[in-house]
């Protein structure tokens, strides 16, 4: 494929720095966001500005969607003068949204309805991620169609075929999100503990980190945003509880037994109730000290 011009949907944490990227690889990029202030930082970066869903899927050879969940996807999709409105046959639409699957294959159904394809491309690698390339892309699609939107993926960095179907990304992101919720959290619990019982948090997670205990959280979000407590890793503990509650959902609907999902859908959904929604969720340590009644250093 030529290099087309490419309609970014979404220009948030995650939207902004892609649509960086594309830029940098030489892509024409125009943008659209329901904020009109993401929508002009976007454009200070260089990305061209979209007064509609509209107008952004007229020019656009690829439209991709960044949006917060599957409701905003459904919103841009369904709504007055949405991409199932908008696109032509031809066009590709590369859902990257943590969306639920359920959502993602009606709007492939209905898209492909229309001669539009849809890959369905979450990602998981953060914010960071989004700004240095470097995030997981999980595409959902038929192998060709991922070939050839292969070249516009790579800017955003590694991909990872996850299955033949749109749907099939959002399955394998949702999944992973469980697995990384529940280690956070338990990596939480094990800090709170480790410092009751006299250790200190640097300590305790050097050793795990060379030990079997060692995960992700242990390993790169605790020298990063834990440890430190700068809480910077720029997706909430709303975000996550959003992804959790799309895990669950699958499933009950697959009728697949989930406890320790259940239980960490719980414990996130306790911490919401606690005040901490908006909160970076790598501060939920915070709330997990608290409980233990120990208190960690002031910040530096
Ligand atoms: P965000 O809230 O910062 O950005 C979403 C943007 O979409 C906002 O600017 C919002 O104004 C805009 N928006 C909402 N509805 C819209 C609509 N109908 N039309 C146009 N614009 C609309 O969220 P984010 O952190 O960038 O996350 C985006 C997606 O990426 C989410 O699904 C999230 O779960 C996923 N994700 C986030 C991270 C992270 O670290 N932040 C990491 C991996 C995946």
């Amino acid at each position: 494929m030529d290099r087309p011009r490419i309609g970014v949907i979404g220009l948030g944490k995650m939207g902004a720095p892609m649509a960086r990227r594309l830029l940098r690889a030489g892509y024409r990029v125009g943008g659209y966001d329901l904020r009109p202030e993401a929508v002009a930082g976007a454009v200070r970066d260089g990305v061209e500005r979209e007064a509609s869903v509209g107008d952004l899927a007229r020019d656009a050879g690829i439209v991709l969607t960044m949006l917060p969940d599957g409701r905003a996807v459904e919103a841009a999709v369904y709504g007055e003068g949405g991409l199932a409105h908008a696109m032509r046959p031809g066009q590709i639409l590369i859902e990257m949204t943590s969306s639920s699957p359920r959502v993602t294959r009606r709007v492939a159904r209905d898209l492909g309805a229309a001669g539009v394809e849809v890959l369905d491309a979450p990602v998981s690698g953060g914010v960071r991620g989004a700004v240095d390339g470097t995030l997981c892309v999980m595409a959902g699609g038929p192998a060709d169609l991922v070939e050839r939107c292969r070249p516009v993926l790579a800017c955003f960095g590694e991909i990872v075929h996850a299955g033949d179907a749109a749907g099939d990304g959002d399955a394998a992101k949702t999944i992973n999100n469980l697995l990384s919720a529940a280690a956070l959290w338990s990596t939480a619990e094990a800090i709170a503990l480790g410092q009751k019982a006299g250790l200190s948090a640097d300590r305790l997670i050097a050793a795990v980190n060379r030990s079997t205990g060692r995960n992700y959280t242990t390993e790169i979000k605790c020298p990063r945003f834990i440890l430190p407590r700068n809480f910077t890793a720029g997706f909430t503990v709303a975000q996550y509880l959003k992804d959790l509650d799309i895990c669950l959902d699958l499933a009950d609907e697959l009728r697949v037994p989930m406890l320790m999902g259940a239980l960490t859908r719980q414990a996130w959904r306790i911490a919401v109730g606690e005040g901490m929604g908006d909160a970076d969720h790598t501060a939920l340590i915070e709330l997990l000290e608290r409980w233990a009644g120990v208190g960690g250093p002031p910040p530096a």
